[in-house]
């Protein structure tokens, strides 16, 4: 079973791609982790990559799409993944199918978490407070240009993949619980469950 979970910065992807690791034995595919691990690894391209970050900005399409394709073929993503943090704009949606077709694989859902960004922005105060910051992006003004770019360039794949039937839209402002439910609900319904 190969997943996209899509959604806002703050919408829950992590906690909700978590659970479907541990339930599904599906490798979690984090674009987000995969560039932070970069910038801790302190190279001139972590560097580069890390500023861009904490801007809010999006990294370039080519270097993420160089992460997807290796990660994609590690051996843990043959029983399937669950992509999270990607696609975020059209050319990475328009690549993945070309991997996907590349590596003889294909995509049976986006589940898309849709939360406002009023609770997306009070969900990150508390983060903050609750952390201490310990992410660097975590700060109200890089949230603001995190959720303007998630509007422009993101937002405009629901459609991409509501054109290709493959789009199931779940309330991500209910509880952690609940959103699980509402998942593995999309997952029977598609006859993906694994067990
Ligand atoms: P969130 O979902 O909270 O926005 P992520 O961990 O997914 O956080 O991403 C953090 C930052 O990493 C983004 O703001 C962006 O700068 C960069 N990033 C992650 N995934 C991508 C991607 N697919 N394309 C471009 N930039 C990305």
């Amino acid at each position: 079973m190969n997943l996209i979970l899509f959604g806002p910065p703050g919408a829950g992807k992590g906690t909700q791609a978590a659970r479907l690791v541990a339930r599904h034995g599906l490798a979690h595919v984090s674009t987000g982790d995969m560039l932070r691990a970069a910038v801790a690894a302190g190279s001139e391209l972590g560097r580069r990559v890390g500023e861009i970050m904490d801007r809010g900005e999006l990294v370039p399409d080519e270097l993420i799409l160089a992460l997807v394709r290796e990660r994609l073929q590690q051996p843990d993503c043959a029983r399937g993944f669950v992509l999270d943090g990607f696609p975020r704009t059209r050319a990475q949606a328009e690549a993945l199918d070309r991997l996907l077709a590349e590596l003889g694989r294909a995509l049976d859902a986006v589940i898309a978490l849709d939360v406002p960004d009023e609770v997306l922005i009070s969900r990150i105060e508390t983060r903050i407070r609750e952390t201490g910051g310990a992410r660097s992006d975590d700060n109200a003004e890089t949230l603001r240009r995190r959720l303007e770019v998630y509007h422009a360039q993101t937002a405009p794949l629901l459609d991409y993949y509501r054109d290709r039937g493959l789009l199931y839209v779940i309330d991500g402002t209910r509880s952690i619980d609940e959103v699980t439910r509402a998942i593995e609900e999309v997952l029977g319904r598609i006859g993906k469950e694994t067990g």
